[in-house]
């Protein structure tokens, strides 16, 4: 599993050692050009004082050695001063045991000898050539040592910094400890929303978003009580009717009686069914996203099929029923859920036309958007209600026929999850048109 904490550590400690990697590398070779340029300024200031003091103390013995018993320069402030007379005899050697020869080059350069590189300066001057000399190494032993005592405290430092980082993160992340403890300590039903006060900006997305989804969740789980109190509340008039018809049923003494009494209970039974199928259609919808997944299906065939399926129950009230589809009817959407709202429009269609009406199913498609019209010639819907019979179980008239209030909920919720649209268009004859327009 990721840690920030452990992330954030490995990755800055890594870029601060080799931030302070990078920064001695560059301070060793600046340090080095400086060194270099100052003592390189020494050994000329050496050769010109000491050729000054001959000119007023001419060396009278013959090579001369200085006080120095050192056998090697490793100081960076050490140089090898000799004088040699014109003759080339060694006058003064500052170094009684080191030595370096006379070099044939003058003034300031570079040489190799005893396989090391040596910085000299050759001066000539009346009584012969003055030599002030200095290995390299002297140097750079100087120049490492500053580079060191530089990047020691910057390396040290890291510790310190990895410390002060772990424990800041730490500090950082205890708004989310906060939360999390917050949300483990509440109930199942509890969706307050969390606190979003002291929360750091960059965690505060997140909290919203989960306020957000707490929102939704609340509205869905109300819904779905409302969704089984109502359901429960609707069972209880079919169920009390049945037990009505039961006890007729018991009581009838006669076969007529019995005949009727079996018939109303059947009807009672066929209601109480129908009941139990929209509220199970309405469960299967009410997830906010379909699961089954949207195809491309033809509205013609479904409608062809709704018709056939409902043809026997127009012949019956003598309604002229019938499909009128012209050019393409492809959507992509789920096949079942429109079989249903296609369903559903035309059985109310079909139940508020009185006999011998006319009912018409019409698909048409223009610029590529397909329209469903299912029209008839019933009792129409007067405008005062049309804001409410998309409610569930909302009848107009309770009385009247055997619906549900269930039909048009499942038709609404059908069209929401096809992204169309649903209009109630009144008819100047009379009658109603329902509209769904596909997008
Ligand atoms: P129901 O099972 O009562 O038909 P719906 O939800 O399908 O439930 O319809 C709600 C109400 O809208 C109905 O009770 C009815 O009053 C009215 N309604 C629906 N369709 C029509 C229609 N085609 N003509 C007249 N009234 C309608």
């Amino acid at each position: 599993m990721i840690s920030i904490r452990r992330y954030l550590l490995k990755y800055l400690i890594s870029v601060l050692t080799l931030g302070s990697l990078v920064i001695a590398y560059f301070i060793f070779f600046h340090a080095r050009d400086e060194i270099n340029e100052l003592y390189d300024n020494n050994m000329v200031d050496i050769a010109a004082t000491l050729e000054s003091q001959m000119s007023v103390m001419p060396f009278a013995g013959k090579g001369l050695l200085g006080p120095s018993q050192r056998v090697k320069l490793n100081r960076e402030e050490e140089f090898l001063v000799e004088v040699w007379s014109k003759e080339g005899e060694s006058i003064y050697r500052s170094h009684e045991h080191i030595h370096f020869p006379l070099q044939s080059g003058r003034g300031q350069f570079i040489t190799q000898y005893d396989g090391k590189d040596w910085r000299v300066y050759s001066l000539d001057v009346p009584q012969g050539v003055i030599q002030v000399s200095q290995p390299q190494h002297a140097r750079d032993i100087f120049t490492r040592q500053m580079a060191l005592q530089l990047l020691i405290p910057m390396i040290a430092q890291i510790p310190l910094i990895g410390l002060f980082i772990w424990l800041t993160v730490g500090r950082s992340l205890q708004p989310l400890s906060k939360i999390s403890s917050a949300i483990h300590a509440r109930s199942a039903s509890s969706m307050e929303p969390i606190d979003s006060e002291d929360i750091p900006v960059e965690v505060l997305p997140m909290v919203q978003a989960l306020n957000a989804l707490l929102e939704r969740l609340e509205a869905a789980l109300q819904a779905q009580q409302r969704f089984t109190a109502d359901a429960a509340h609707e069972l209880r008039t079919p169920l009390t009717a049945l037990q009505l018809q039961l006890n007729l049923l018991a009581r009838s003494k006669s076969a007529e009686s019995r005949e009727t009494a079996i018939g109303k209970l059947q009807t009672g039974i066929d209601r109480a069914t129908h009941l139990v199928q929209q509220l199970l259609t309405l469960a299967r919808l009410e997830p906010e996203a379909i699961t089954r997944a949207h195809k491309v299906v033809s509205l013609t065939e479904i409608a062809k099929t709704v018709v056939e399926q409902q043809a026997q129950q127009a012949a019956v009230k003598n309604i002229d029923f019938g499909l009128n589809a012209s050019g393409t009817s492809k959507i992509t959407g789920d096949a079942e859920s429109l079989r249903i709202l296609i369903g559903n429009l035309v059985d109310n269609a079909i139940r508020y036309t009185p006999e011998g009406g006319k009912v018409d199913v019409e698909l048409y498609s223009a610029e590529g958007k397909v329209t469903l019209n299912v029209t008839d010639t019933g009792i129409g819907i007067p405008e005062t209600e049309r804001g409410r019979i998309f409610e569930r179980f909302y009848r107009v008239n309770a009385q009247q026929g055997d619906g549900t209030g269930l039909g048009l909920s499942i038709v609404s919720h059908i069209a929401k999850q096809h992204d169309a649209t649903v209009e109630i268009i009144s008819n100047l004859k009379g009658g109603t048109t329902f509209r769904i327009a596909f997008k």
